[in-house]
C-alpha cells in the first residue's frame, strides 16, 4: 500500500515507556520542565501547562512571564518556581539548568513572542511547540531554525494550527489527518502530534502512531493545554519526543475518563485524572 503505515497503541505499550523514578532521585535528575505558557490576557493557560506538567510527576517546573500569570501560577501551584519575566524585555533561557521546555500555550502572538521562542529554538534542550507558538513559528526563518535543531522539537497542533503552519485549509487536514501530520513531521524533521477524535503522533522516518483513549468530552477549552504540561514533564524526564506524545496523548485520554468517572469535565478536573491514570497504568 503507498502511503505510511498506521500503529495502533495501547495501556501496555505506555506502560512499558512511562518513566519510574528510581530510589536515589532527586528533582534534578528526575527533570526541570520550564514552561514559557500564559500571558496577561490568557493567564490560565499557564496555570494548566504548569498543572499538567506536576501532576504528571517531574522534579521541578519553572515557569517564567509576566507578573500577573506568575501571580496566578503561584496561587494555584505553590510548587511551580515562578518568575517575572516578560518575554519582551528578556528571552533568556538557563539551558544548564532544565531538561526541556514547553512553550505556546495563551501565550501570545506579538513581535516579542518571536524572539522569545527562536531564543528556545537555539537552545540545545528538547522543546515542545504548543498553540500560539506554532502560529509564530509559521513557514518562515523560526521553522528553518526548528529543522536544523540537534535537540528533539515536538509540535502538538490541532487542525488549525497545523492547516496555517503548512500553508493549506482546515478543511484539507482534517479531510487528510495522516497525510498533513507526515508531511509536516518530515518537512520540519520534527515530531508532530495532530490532535482531534483520533490522536495522531508522526515522526520522521517512523509509522505514524494514532491513539484513541480520549474522549469527547476532552472537546472543551484549556485541555490541549493540559496535554503540553503532560507530555512536556514526559519530555523532561527523558523520554524521547514520539515516546513523549505517545505517552502524554494516552495519558491525557485516561485522565479525562478516570478524572469525573465519565461525567463531564472542565480542563482543571482533567488534572485530577492524571495520577489516577499513571496509577491504573503502572
Ligand atoms: P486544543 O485543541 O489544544 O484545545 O486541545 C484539545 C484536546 O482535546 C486535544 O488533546 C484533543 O485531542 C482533544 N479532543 C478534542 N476533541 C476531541 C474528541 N472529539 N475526542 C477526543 N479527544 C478530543
Ligand atoms: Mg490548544
Amino acid at each position: 500500500l503507498p502511503g505510511p503505515a498506521l500503529v495502533a497503541f495501547d495501556d501496555a505499550d505506555v506502560a512499558a515507556l512511562l518513566p519510574d523514578p528510581g530510589p536515589e532521585s532527586d528533582k534534578y535528575s528526575r527533570g526541570v520542565l520550564a514552561v514559557r505558557a500564559g500571558s496577561a490576557p490568557y493567564r490560565g493557560a499557564a496555570v494548566l501547562t504548569v498543572g499538567g506538567a506536576l501532576r504528571t510527576g517531574v522534579g521541578m517546573v519553572r515557569h517564567a512571564g509576566a507578573e500577573a500569570v506568575v501571580d496566578e501560577v503561584l496561587a494555584r501551584w505553590p510548587e511551580a518556581v515562578a518568575e517575572v519575566r516578560d518575554p519582551l524585555s528578556s528571552t533568556r533561557l538557563d539551558p544548564g539548568r532544565v531538561a526541556a521546555v514547553v512553550i505556546g500555550p495563551g501565550r501570545g502572538t506579538r513581535p516579542g513572542n518571536a524572539d522569545e521562542l527562536r531564543a528556545v529554538l537555539e537552545s540545545d534542550v528538547p522543546v515542545l511547540v504548543d498553540a500560539d507558538a506554532i502560529t509564530v513559528l509559521g513557514g518562515g526563518p523560526l521553522a528553518d531554525l526548528a529543522r536544523g535543531r540537534t535537540a528533539p522539537t515536538l509540535l502538538t497542533p490541532h487542525a488549525g494550527e497545523l492547516a496555517r503552519l503548512l500553508g493549506v485549509d482546515r478543511e484539507a487536514v482534517e479531510a487528510r489527518r495522516l497525510e498533513h501530520a507526515t508531511r509536516a513531521a518530515r518537512e520540519l524533521d520534527c515530531t508532530v502530534l495532530l490532535k482531534g477524535s483520533t490522536t495522531l503522533v508522526a515522526h520522521p522516518g517512523a509509522p505514524v502512531a494514532a491513539d484513541t483513549a480520549g474522549t469527547p468530552l476532552l472537546a472543551a477549552a484549556g485541555t490541549g493545554d493540559v496535554l503540553s504540561g503532560i507530555a512536556g514533564a514526559l519530555l523532561a524526564t527523558g523520554l524521547p519526543a514520539a515516546e513523549a506524545a505517545v505517552c502524554g496523548a494516552h495519558l491525557h485520554g485516561r485522565a479525562a475518563v478516570l478524572a469525573r468517572a465519565g461525567a463531564p469535565i472542565s480542563a482543571s478536573d482533567l488534572l485530577d485524572g492524571i495520577p489516577r491514570a499513571i496509577l491504573e497504568l503502572r
